[in-house]
């Protein structure tokens, strides 16, 4: 699944790939696809320009002025260029031509949808209006996150929950607890002020490293060039299950925390200390 570097990434290839240009033709595959519907989807978005292009937690936003497109990609979407215009179908789930032959397919948008939104709704749509501060807001402060972290779920579950920080998914959240040396089962209102401050730090240092290596790519995600992204070289933890940690040499293990497959050094990321 896409997570907050991946889909800045998409977000930022959108905006250079058509910002300033306008929509010639735009086209969805089967209803559920838009809440515009097939036939809403075309008409609001035919004739209007793109004027940039945003993101909150892992949603894309496309400003096309008084329509604004809501893009969630859940887990398997992705966006690429086409050659040229086709016909929106299973794999392609909507098609936008741009002036200048720009065409862009969000592709696999089985679990996701492309929705348009007035630009006074979007902060009111179902995803957008719970999630909690971006991890490179004023807002994200380590005073903010030892607020936050005063319950006693597990820190893992908290820094997965989108109402907690906005973007990061399994793959950032079991690499930024290795960075700061916390196991991902302690309960949060456990952590100490230095242990919160080192999360905080981590999120902000590996989201930024990720973004500049054009995020991770295990399978599915590409950008909308194509290419790969080139973080998965510069996980640490992530997948290594059974091999050295590069800060101890003890072995990676992995378990299973608030659900999701978990990769732990039990040196670096003790329980109790
Ligand atoms: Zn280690």
């Amino acid at each position: 699944m896409p997570e907050l570097p991946e889909v800045t990434v998409i977000s930022q290839n959108i905006r250079t790939l058509a910002c300033g240009k306008k929509v010639l033709r735009a086209a969805a595959f089967r209803p559920d696809v838009s809440n515009a519907g097939v036939e809403g989807f075309g008409k609001r978005l035919v004739g209007r320009r793109l004027l940039g292009t945003d993101r909150r937690g892992k949603i894309i936003l496309l400003d096309f002025g008084e329509v604004v497109g809501v893009v969630h990609l859940v887990i398997s979407g992705r966006v690429r260029k086409l050659p040229g215009w086709q016909e929106p179908d299973r794999f392609n789930t909507a098609v936008l031509e741009f002036e200048g032959g720009v065409v862009l397919a969000f592709a696999k948008l089985w679990l996701g949808y492309f929705d348009l939104y007035a630009p006074e709704e979007v902060e009111k749509h179902p995803l957008i209006s719970r999630l909690g501060p971006d991890p490179f807001s004023a807002e994200f402060t380590p005073e903010y996150l030892m607020k936050a972290f005063a319950r006693k779920a597990s820190i893992k579950g908290l820094l997965l929950d989108q109402s907690v920080v906005a973007g990061l998914g399994n793959i950032y959240v079991d690499e930024v607890l290795h960075a700061a040396g916390v196991h991902p089962t302690r309960r949060a209102n456990t952590l100490s002020p230095e242990e919160i401050q080192r999360v905080h730090t981590a999120t902000r240092d590996i989201l930024r490293r990720a973004i500049e290596f054009k995020g991770t790519t295990f399978d599915s995600y590409h950008d909308a060039f194509g290419e790969s992204g080139r973080f998965q070289d510069q996980l640490r933890v992530f997948t290594r299950a059974g091999k050295p940690c590069y800060a101890c040499g003890e072995e990676i293990t992995k378990l299973r925390v608030a659900g999701r497959g978990t990769y732990v050094c039990p040196a670096c990321q003790t329980l109790l200390r």
